[in-house]
């Protein structure tokens, strides 16, 4: 374990930028933090706390200086690797003759710095799918394999996080180039710096940094531990698949459709989420057309058109269909849960649906 110091955290930035790198991280847009590209330390979201809450989401002012003090971005880092809208290929007609011309995928590579140890997770999972499942999507995968991965441990969580239940954090055990933690108290502000990949490796050899001491160590395991004891939400996940695919008629599900807007906002902020929409735009004289394909939804009824119909047409069959992918088939189809317990979902609902109240309440026999 390394040691970086405050003052030296932009010569990281300058050597991703020099190997070629497009630099993001979590930066203040709008009253939210967003991933986005930054180049300097001053970008990141310093001076400000986000807070979490059912059905709400605040940016607070803060004195304090951490370049990390943010939780979790709103929106999540998915949408650097799998973006929400993408032209799959144009054809043309001449003389008579269709030509077709496929997009090539995005080969910038993208250094993605802060990212929470959740979210790290929540790459892993989209990879079994869009990478190593039997239908690898070329875009993810290019997007992917050019990816240097910063990621962030937690010292502090939001009071809708739940990754002690998921096994997906506070502190990332694998899957990163370089996993930090930052450290402000007991010494100059510093971040420990752990290598997980020859990549991240060939970095820190380059910063030439110190070693951290036993009282950094010991610092890291505490500020890991004061974040996995502020958080008091927790998904019983034993037995849950078999008690979702088991009550399909319990009443709960009328009483959470009776809440839920279908405005998929919890679809478009979950980082496992990955359904689409293809549509094709062709021009008014029929001599080109172009493919494309936008993140979609399972609460948009249209993403449920098979042969002639709509096959959930309520709500409630849409939030059943939700909830029950990401707690129990998802398991029938990858071996593990598609939720890492990040809790956008609860944040950004309008009317505050809370996935583990909903999970908890199906558990309860009708
Ligand atoms: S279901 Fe909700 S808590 Fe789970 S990963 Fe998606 S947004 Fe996060
Ligand atoms: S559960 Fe909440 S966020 Fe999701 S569709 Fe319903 S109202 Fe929107």
């Amino acid at each position: 374990m390394k040691l970086l110091t405050r003052d030296r955290f932009d010569e990281m930035l300058c050597l991703l930028h020099d190997d070629g790198y497009l630099t993001l991280g979590p930066t203040v847009r709008d009253g939210a933090v967003v991933p986005r590209e930054i180049t300097t330390t001053d970008e990141l979201p310093i001076g400000w706390r986000d807070e979490h809450e059912p059905g709400h989401y605040r940016l607070l002012p803060s004195d304090t200086p951490d370049l990390f003090g943010c939780v979790l971005t709103a929106q999540p880092w998915k949408a650097q690797l799998f973006p929400p809208e993408r032209t799959l290929f144009s054809v043309t007609r001449k003389n008579g003759k269709l030509a077709f011309t496929a997009s090539p995928p995005d080969t910038t590579r993208r250094a993605l710095v802060g990212v929470r140890p959740c979210e790290l997770r929540a790459i892993e999972v989209q990879d079994a799918i869009l990478r190593d499942g039997p239908y690898a999507d070329d875009e993810y995968t290019s997007r992917r394999a050019g990816t240097f991965a910063v990621v962030v441990n937690c010292t502090r969580a939001a009071s809708t996080c739940f990754c002690t239940s998921q096994s997906s954090g506070p502190r990332a055990k694998a899957g990163y180039d370089l996993a930090l933690t930052e450290l402000l108290a007991d010494g100059p502000h510093r971040f420990t710096v752990e290598a997980g990949s020859p990549a991240g490796e060939a970095l820190l050899e380059r910063l030439v940094l110190g070693d951290a001491t036993g009282a950094d160590r010991e610092a890291v395991e505490t500020g890991c531990a004061h974040a996995a004891a502020q958080i008091t939400r927790r998904l019983k996940s034993a037995g849950l698949p078999e008690a979702l695919k088991a009550n399909h008629e319990h009443p709960r599900w009328n009483e959470v459709a009776a809440r839920c807007l279908n405005c998929g906002n919890c679809t478009q902020v979950c980082p496992t989420c990955f359904c689409v929409a293809v549509e094709d735009q062709p021009d008014l004289a029929g001599i080109e057309a172009t493919r494309s394909r936008r993140w979609d939804s399972c609460f948009n009824p249209a993403h449920s058109y098979v042969a002639g119909g709509v096959i959930r047409n309520n709500t409630r069959s849409r939030y059943r269909q939700w909830l029950t992918h990401k707690l129990a088939t998802w398991h029938d189809q990858f071996g593990h849960s598609g939720c890492v317990g990040c809790g956008r979902c609860i944040a950004w609902c309008p009317v505050g649906i809370d996935i583990i109240e909903e999970a908890n309440a199906i558990r309860q026999k009708a």
